[in-house]
């Protein structure tokens, strides 16, 4: 999906402030009742109206009159709403070119201030065949209120907490930057997908390295589940790292064995076809060994899943049982569908120079507030911290301004006031448990994201984000009022 985000440049606090209306508002709406956007909102004088045709233009919103006048976010509006929040935390100032198209995920560069080039992957679900997208339909159709929005954000979330533990116990795999809503930062692994690599120095050492990762990884308790060319990245030096993780599974899942098999398989068929490589039929033959163990392939039974824990850590600390059931069942339904299939993945998209999509953010003293333009010279003060950040931090923590008190108070008398800690973008006043660990997960992630980010960074961290972390307790209650505005 083409993402220009010069149009971000030009939009002002109101079109966010409705924009996260309307993102608010799909937390318990499919689609969101006009009226329920401008209440939400709080403009004066019908001003949403007006602001909404505004985003209808710019594909931000999807307007549907179906059965009421409402709207839904696009893909391209929850993009914003992502992409303003990480630029507002100083994680990045800049997007350039998309290096990658998954089945279900964009992926760009985007540069830090200092010019450090990360990757942003952009968690699209829903985005598969037309068959896929039926079933899973189907299987949402239960849910309170179906959302491909919060299914991405599931999957960003999986993915950044996977690759951080992943990477905290020495597996090859980019650091985990940040993450908020369906948008997951991450370091830019040089080289390129092993899919494109038609020849290697050594097939057969790349060829140990990998087994030995898939077999790793079961030891730690974790299944890739889709391990495979699409998703093994290799550079100059053929040394490997590994992306994609939102399908992981536990060890313990009832269909772990044919997932282990399954990746391992992978492997044997592209190398075989690709670099010619015995398969373990011949190795008895010709005597070779494949794991240095033997002259088998690994087996899922005699793998010792005791070295660690991880899928235990991850479930106690990066996702919650509630997520992960949620996701689990959405892989089953795609268990077919996985990238080895799809000749067209991982085409690179147009390439647009990095400056040229030059984002501002705002070094004003009020910290984060905005992503106004330098030309516009439209400092943006309305922001509300809702969205599926891994961070506490921006959370929204009281009623952010004056204006929005009515949009709570609306809210509540509809009874759909949701609680502010909650992020989650559905289901999600219901599930105490859920929010206790949410608490607990937004911890962990949000000091893993402060280190990462100063990782990322090399060095400190830019000034306006410093700020951003301050204590929050200090000065006025308007300036913490406008701080709290002000978080996204
Ligand atoms: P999907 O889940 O949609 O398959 P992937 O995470 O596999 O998405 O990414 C798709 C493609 O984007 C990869 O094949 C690779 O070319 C590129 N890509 C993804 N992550 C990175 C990264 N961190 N650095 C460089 N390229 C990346
Ligand atoms: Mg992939």
């Amino acid at each position: 999906m083409k993402l220009d985000v010069n149009a971000l440049r030009y939009l002002t606090k109101d079109d966010f402030r409705v924009l996260t209306a309307v993102e608010m508002g799909m937390r318990n709406h499919e689609i969101v009742p006009a009226e329920l956007v401008d209440r939400i909102a709080g403009l004066k004088h019908g001003g949403t109206y007006k602001v909404l045709r505004n985003l209808l233009k710019n594909k931000l919103v999807h307007h549907d009159a179906t059965k009421y006048d409402g709207y839904r976010l696009t893909y391209l509006g929850y993009d914003f709403l992502a992409i303003k929040t990480l630029v507002n935390r100083g994680v990045f100032t800049s997007v350039g070119r998309q290096i990658g198209v998954g089945k279900e995920s964009d992926i760009f560069e985007v540069a830090t201030e200092d010019g450090t080039v990360l990757a942003m992957k952009l968690h699209r679900l829903g985005r598969t065949s037309f068959r896929a997208v039926k079933s899973k339909r189907d299987y949402l159709r239960h849910r309170r209120s179906f959302n491909w929005l919060y299914l991405s954000r599931l999957a960003a979330l999986k993915e950044f907490a996977f690759m951080k533990a992943l990477g905290d116990h020495g597996f090859p795999v980019p650091t985990a930057v940040d993450c908020n809503r369906h948008c997951v930062i991450m370091s830019l692994v040089q080289g390129y997908p092993l899919v494109q690599v038609k020849e290697l120095q050594n097939p057969d050492d790349v060829f140990d390295t990998i087994l030995g990762l898939i077999v790793r990884l079961a030891e730690h308790g974790l299944i890739h589940c889709d391990f495979n060319e699409f998703n093994i990245m290799i550079d100059n030096d053929e040394k490997i790292t590994v992306i994609d993780f939102p399908q992981m599974v536990s060890v313990s899942h009832r269909n772990a064995q044919m997932f282990f098999d399954r990746d391992i398989e992978c492997i044997y068929k592209f190398f075989n076809k690709r670099f010619n490589l015995t398969s373990e039929e011949n190795e008895e033959q010709d005597g070779s060994e494949s794991d240095g163990e033997g002259n088998s392939r690994p087996s899922f039974l005699s793998v010792k899943k005791a070295a660690g824990s991880l899928d235990k850590e991850l479930a106690a600390s990066g996702f919650t049982r509630k997520e992960q059931v949620e996701m689990e069942k959405y892989i089953d339904e795609d268990a077919e569908g996985h990238d080895s299939g799809s000749d067209d993945d991982d085409e690179v998209g147009d390439a647009v120079p990095i400056d040229s999509l030059k984002i501002d953010r705002d070094h004003s003293d009020e910290p984060n507030c905005t992503l106004a333009s330098r030309d516009s010279g439209v400092p943006g003060t309305f922001s509300e911290e809702h969205g599926t950040s891994c961070s506490g931090e921006n959370r929204l923590e009281s009623s952010p301004s004056g204006s929005n008190g009515d949009a709570k108070e609306a809210l509540e008398s509809e009874g759909k006031m949701l609680s502010q800690e909650d992020e989650d973008n559905d289901n999600s006043s219901s599930d105490d448990d859920d929010e206790e660990e949410d608490a607990e997960l937004t911890k962990k992630l949000n000091k893993q994201r402060k280190k990462a980010i100063a990782a990322a960074h090399g060095r400190r961290r830019p000034v306006s984000s410093r700020n951003a972390y301050k204590d929050k307790g200090k000065g006025t209650m308007n300036s913490k009022i406008q701080r709290q505005a002000c978080k996204w």
